[in-house]
């Protein structure tokens, strides 16, 4: 249940809004908008009557929220959520973010050249896994720890901030030592002990949707991130399992408006696993952007054929620039710009 205040409702009239819910024994959570102030009702597991606050002094509106899902709603919270990952680095905004960077970090001069061609294009954060969750137990996992140190070192050499995937919850420590975003994976979306760890940590999440998840599950893994207390978290379509094998995975573009819909959470477009196939990554990209993604997320690789994983769908270097040259006119036209 979410209780809207009055434009100037008072500090006094919205505590006693709060004591209500307490004496109730809920939680009540004051949210200051830039025009009025909400406050939220957690902790109840039905629906509770909330009409006696109807009448209270400086109450709007009492909204019942009957998503399964609350804090990520836009009931519960109308203006978007920016998420800042570093200084000027924002999603939710007018300015459109592009994360940019190879499947996974191999070695040092992989990721050092990958992260300054990405950053000489427009490229404003650097991916890389150096955890990977692969189908087969015999394909490359990622170098681990190193893999995070090369990363740190990209960032030195680049200035770029780091997204990189954290796999369990002893692992999400560490990543968040070293990452500046911690992305959740397609096959981890739904891990809540994972995601659990991930809402203590409070750092950025980017969180992908998993490839046979409705956007009401991913608004509920999302959900337990919030719940735990961190609100900075960005969602990611990256397209999903279809009987097609034309592509890698089916991209579903239709979850970027659904989610805004919804949620006051940035949705971030990752058109290389949503397609599978690098040729395909351009004009999915500027798809996204028309579509209204808060952000684009793009493997690259200075030499996608030698590439350890996903080079198929990798941009090389001179694809990527011509990416994001194309991706600028289509962001003009609708009245967003690409950040950086
Ligand atoms: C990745 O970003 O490299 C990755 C493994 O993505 P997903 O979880 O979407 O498959
Ligand atoms: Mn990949």
């Amino acid at each position: 249940m979410l209780v809207v205040m009055k434009q100037g409702a008072t500090a006094a009239q919205i505590d006693a809004v709060c004591q209500w819910i307490r004496d109730k024994g809920y939680t009540a959570q004051p949210m200051p908008g830039a025009q009025r102030t909400a406050v939220g009702l957690v902790g109840n597991d039905g629906r509770v009557d909330g009409s006696p606050l109807e009448d209270f002094p400086g109450v709007a509106e009492v909204i019942y929220v009957s998503n399964p899902y609350k804090q990520v709603s836009r009931e519960w919270k109308q203006e978007t959520t920016i998420v800042e990952i570093a200084p000027g680095v924002r999603f939710g905004g007018s300015e459109v973010p592009i994360i940019a960077g190879p499947c996974s970090v191999e070695n040092e001069q992989q990721i050092v050249t990958a992260a300054r061609q990405v950053k000489a294009a427009g490229a404003v954060a650097l991916r890389g896994g150096a955890f990977k969750p692969r189908s087969s137990p015999y394909s490359f996992q990622g170098m681990g720890l190193e893999g995070l140190k090369l990363l740190k070192l990209a960032k030195q050499e680049t200035g770029l901030p780091i997204v990189t995937e954290a796999m369990d919850e002893a692992g999400a420590e560490l990543v968040a030592e070293y990452a500046d975003m911690i992305q959740i994976g397609a096959r981890n979306m739904q891990n809540y002990s994972l995601l659990k760890t991930a809402g203590k940590l409070k750092k950025p999440v980017l969180l992908k949707r998993g490839m046979a998840a409705t956007i009401q599950d991913l608004l509920l893994s999302a959900e337990y991130l919030l719940a735990e207390g961190n609100p900075n978290v960005v969602l990611c379509e990256r397209g999903l399992r279809s009987f097609d094998t034309a592509s890698r995975n089916l991209f579903d573009l239709t979850a970027i408006p659904v989610v805004q819909q919804l949620s006051h959470l940035p949705i971030v477009a990752d058109p290389s696993h949503g397609t599978g196939r690098r040729d395909k990554v351009l004009p999915m990209s500027r798809a996204a952007i028309a579509a209204g993604a808060d952000g684009i997320l793009i493997e690259v690789h200075p030499q996608p054929e030698k590439a350890m994983s996903d080079g198929a769908q990798s941009q090389t270097p001179a694809q990527f620039a011509e990416t994001v040259v194309q991706l600028k006119r289509v962001a003009e036209a609708i009245g967003r710009r690409i950040a950086g």
